[in-house]
């Protein structure tokens, strides 16, 4: 992609992310619950996330990000459109 593409959106559903094994999305569940604090934002459905939050989760999940982007989006926790986030670094 060239430098005039906007960056996607990175857009968290929150309510899905309840409902995913605590095993799987703990890590996930504790850094969006951090956020939500530091932002006194706690009523919303969703939570938009710095790019590089995903960064920072992909060493929390000792992934790749775009391998950890895919599993996101297959939990539906995360926009499918995020894929534009990953696709160009670690191709
Ligand atoms: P900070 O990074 O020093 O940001 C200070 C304030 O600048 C934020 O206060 C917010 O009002 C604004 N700000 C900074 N970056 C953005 C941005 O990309 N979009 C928008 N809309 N506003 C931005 P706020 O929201 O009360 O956050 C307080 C602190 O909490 C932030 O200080 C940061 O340390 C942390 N934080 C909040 N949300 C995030 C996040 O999504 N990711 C990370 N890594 N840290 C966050
Ligand atoms: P947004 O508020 O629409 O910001 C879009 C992009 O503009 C951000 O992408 C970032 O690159 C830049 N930006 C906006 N405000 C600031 C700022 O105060 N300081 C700096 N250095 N850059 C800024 P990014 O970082 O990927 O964030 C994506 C979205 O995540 C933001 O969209 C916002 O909805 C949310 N977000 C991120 N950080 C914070 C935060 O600290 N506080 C709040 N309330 N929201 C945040």
């Amino acid at each position: 992609g060239g430098a005039a593409e906007p960056p996607p959106r990175l857009v968290l559903d929150l309510e899905r992310l309840t409902q995913v094994p605590s095993e799987k999305a703990g890590p996930l569940q504790r850094y969006a619950a951090t956020i939500q604090s530091q932002r006194g934002d706690y009523n919303g459905k969703v939570l938009s996330i710095r790019q590089d939050d995903l960064r920072t989760l992909a060493v929390i999940y000792d992934q790749s990000p775009s391998i950890l982007t895919e599993q996101l989006i297959s939990w539906g926790v995360l926009n499918p459109d995020a894929r534009r986030a990953v696709r160009d670094e670690d191709a």
